[in-house]
């Protein structure tokens, strides 16, 4: 069997990866030149973070979420198992016991606590959670490592190839195009998101931080080498170019009240990513005609992908059903 999977962000690079790995000669074709900034994947966050998710979420992405960590350990040798620190400053205490209330698999931590885990956080706050059992990644580096590993399995992902709808009629064909996707998939929407990379040799943070706030909740990650990401903004736009003044005010200083260190760091880059949803913010597996869209990753894209990814290739191989994701739309069909 051959399949052709259109897009090289984290749902088609993984779902690539789970078809070739059952054998199947796939290919990879993505429309932008090369992998650095082709997608949303490439501004994500990169935590891996079912529990903290179920805040505003659905318990599937938990279900899904957990199931795509294991898959990111066993794929992804830079995968971190340091656990998400959430806290919340004293005027917000609140948003930390409603956080509580909502997510599960954490424990409370008091001031040492916090210290012992992140001793540059000492003294800064009173109260924590603590989801130990997640983890986060580099997405630029791992968006890399899968398509190495594709290229390890004879795999070619084709640069620059800008499929148009319909053009690869009569050939099993795996749609992974994000929000491009809209005109076949009328009811995705564009949700814009702002981040920001800092970089600081004063701060050593080793684990994504969530900082509480009744409006702008915030999160800062760790890559490595003094590197920082801080994110994101979630605004219901799918204008993908332009970063606000005011989201940078408040990216930063969120930054700097979670560690005034971060006032002196330098900014590396000032990025923005559009995330696909559709109207119930759940991923969905759709088929229309021998096409199967994966699509709808939202703000789990990295979270999502290796369990979507699982249950494509066992669809398109073995007529696999998965009613918990996929969705038929009638009205859609004749947009094959
Ligand atoms: C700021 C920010 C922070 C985030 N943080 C996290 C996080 O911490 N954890 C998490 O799990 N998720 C996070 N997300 C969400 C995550 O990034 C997305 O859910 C995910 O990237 C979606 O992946 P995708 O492969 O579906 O789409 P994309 O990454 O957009 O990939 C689609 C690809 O298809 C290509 N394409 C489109 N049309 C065509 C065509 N006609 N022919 C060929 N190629 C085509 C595009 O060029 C693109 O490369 C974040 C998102 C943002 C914006």
């Amino acid at each position: 069997m051959q399949v052709t999977v259109i897009g090289a962000g984290v749902a088609g690079l993984t779902c690539a990866l789970e078809l070739a790995e059952r054998g199947v000669a796939v290919e990879v074709l993505e429309r932008a030149p090369r992998l650095d900034g082709a997608g949303c994947s490439w501004f994500a966050g990169g935590m891996l973070a079912p529990w903290c998710e179920r805040e505003s979420s659905e318990p599937l992405i938990a279900e899904l979420g957990a199931e795509s960590l294991g898959w990111w350990r066993t794929h992804f040798p830079g995968t971190v198992a340091r656990g998400t620190l959430v806290v919340a400053h004293a005027r917000d205490t609140a948003e930390l016991a409603q956080f509580g209330r909502r997510t599960a698999h954490f424990q409370h931590l008091a001031a040492e606590g916090i210290a012992a885990l992140e001793p540059e956080l000492a003294g800064r706050f009173a109260h924590a959670l603590f989801f130990a059992d997640e983890g986060h990644l580099d997405p630029r580096a791992a968006l890399r490592a899968l398509t190495e590993r594709l290229s390890g399995l004879a795999v070619r992902v084709r640069f620059g190839v800008d499929v148009a709808p319909g053009e690869l009629a009569g050939r099993t064909v795996i749609d992974c195009t994000g929000l491009a996707a809209r005109t076949r998939l009328p009811q995705l929407r564009g949700v814009k998101g702002e981040m920001l990379l800092l970089h600081s040799d004063e701060v050593t943070l080793t684990r994504p931080v969530r900082v509480l706030h009744p409006r702008v909740p915030l999160y800062v990650v760790p890559r490595g080498q003094g590197l920082f990401m801080v994110g994101a903004t979630m605004i219901e736009s799918d204008e993908g170019s332009r970063v606000s003044a005011r989201s940078m005010l408040e990216l930063l200083s969120a930054a700097y009240a979670l560690h005034p260190a971060f006032g002196e760091a330098q900014v590396i880059e000032i990025g923005t990513g559009v995330r696909a949803a559709f109207p119930d913010n759940l991923p969905r597996l759709q088929r229309v005609g021998r096409t199967l869209y994966i699509n709808g990753l939202y703000r789990h894209g990295f979270l999502l992908a290796p369990a979507l990814a699982r249950r494509a290739a066992q669809t398109v191989l073995e007529g696999r059903q998965f009613p918990e994701v996929m969705h038929e739309d009638p009205r859609e069909r004749r947009l094959a």
